[in-house]
């Protein structure tokens, strides 16, 4: 038996932290959305009780560390099965960017064992048991828009975007998100970005306001790091994008961009500039059957 799921990266909207908590973490407030770019989770049922994995990408764990493992190991022991299986990563989604793509890879996992295993979970229990996993894993499992707080788990679903095409544009070193946010300094954040602000433009539909609306207090503290940061949202604007920001702990930019032609023109004006850049829609739902 077999099935095949989805995994599209998500970006951040907004992203605010609200105080840094006693253990260590950081309460954060963060409009988040997914984009068409995304990984392939193929399962494959086999015979035994082994979870074996193979990635085309040579940039992430080939075993029991990579997240979409480890979100098999916990699913079994939350459910008591005890079915091998083969997963198959076909990873698009750059590594180590700030688009989740380990989050999202464990998501596509819980949700086609959910299927091949026929456990009946609803995406609610799938949540619960992805948290276990990271907090980027419940959102990722929903793969809507939402606004995300505590750690990221705590979700609240809020409409999807306008249709608009995201540039994005992953500088060439990965970035830790524990070292990013080591170095943030809640008191010094010169600009928290307005969730509701946020909020009201997606309700409105109204795609310029939510470009008004973009802000990420994680984009100083890495571009301080990586001065590529800076030199492609500056690019990005050069070309044309109107709401540029750095996704999540970065380094990956984004760029919004109303029209299809004006986002492959801008891409082709920064592939000199840098390797992994690309053009796809805005999507903002989860489309339950994911390989259309
Ligand atoms: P986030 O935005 O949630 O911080 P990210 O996009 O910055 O995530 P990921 O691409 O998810 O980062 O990868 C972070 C690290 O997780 C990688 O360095 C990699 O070693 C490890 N990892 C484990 N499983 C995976 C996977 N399936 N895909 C990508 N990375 C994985």
């Amino acid at each position: 038996m077999y099935t095949s799921e989805k995994a599209p990266a998500k970006i951040n909207l907004t992203l605010d932290a609200l105080r840094k908590r006693p253990d260590g973490y950081h309460d954060l407030e963060m409009v988040m959305t997914t984009v068409d770019l995304y990984d392939r989770i193929d399962l494959t049922s086999i015979d035994g009780t082994s979870i074996q994995l193979d990635s085309s990408s040579g940039l992430v764990p080939q075993d029991e560390r990579n997240l979409a493992y480890l979100a098999a190991r916990i699913l079994r022991e939350k459910t008591g099965v005890r079915k091998g299986v083969h997963i198959r990563i076909e990873k698009n989604i750059p590594v180590a960017a700030g688009l989740a793509g380990g989050s999202s890879d464990a998501a596509a996992t819980l949700r086609g064992l959910n299927r091949l295993w026929k456990l009946g979970l609803s995406l609610e229990e799938l949540a619960q048991i992805g948290a276990e996993i990271g907090s980027d894993v419940p959102f990722c499992v929903y793969s809507n828009t939402a606004i995300a707080r505590g750690r990221g788990e705590v979700l609240e679903p809020i409409p999807a975007p306008p249709k608009c095409w995201v540039v994005l544009a992953k500088p060439s070193q990965g970035i830790s998100t524990a070292d990013v946010f080591g170095r943030l300094r809640v008191d010094q954040i010169e600009q928290h970005p307005s969730t509701s602000h946020m909020v009201d433009a997606l309700k409105k539909q109204d795609l310029k306001a939510v470009i008004g609306s973009m802000g990420n207090v994680l984009e100083p503290v890495t571009m301080a790091m990586h001065k590529e940061v800076s030199r492609l949202k500056e690019k990005m604007h050069l070309f044309g994008a109107s709401g540029v920001l750095m996704s999540g702990s970065g380094p990956t930019v984004f760029g919004i961009v109303p029209k299809e032609s004006r986002a492959k023109r801008i891409v082709n004006s920064l592939k000199g500039f840098c390797e992994q850049v690309y053009a796809v829609r805005m999507l903002g739902v989860h489309r339950s059957s994911l390989l259309d």
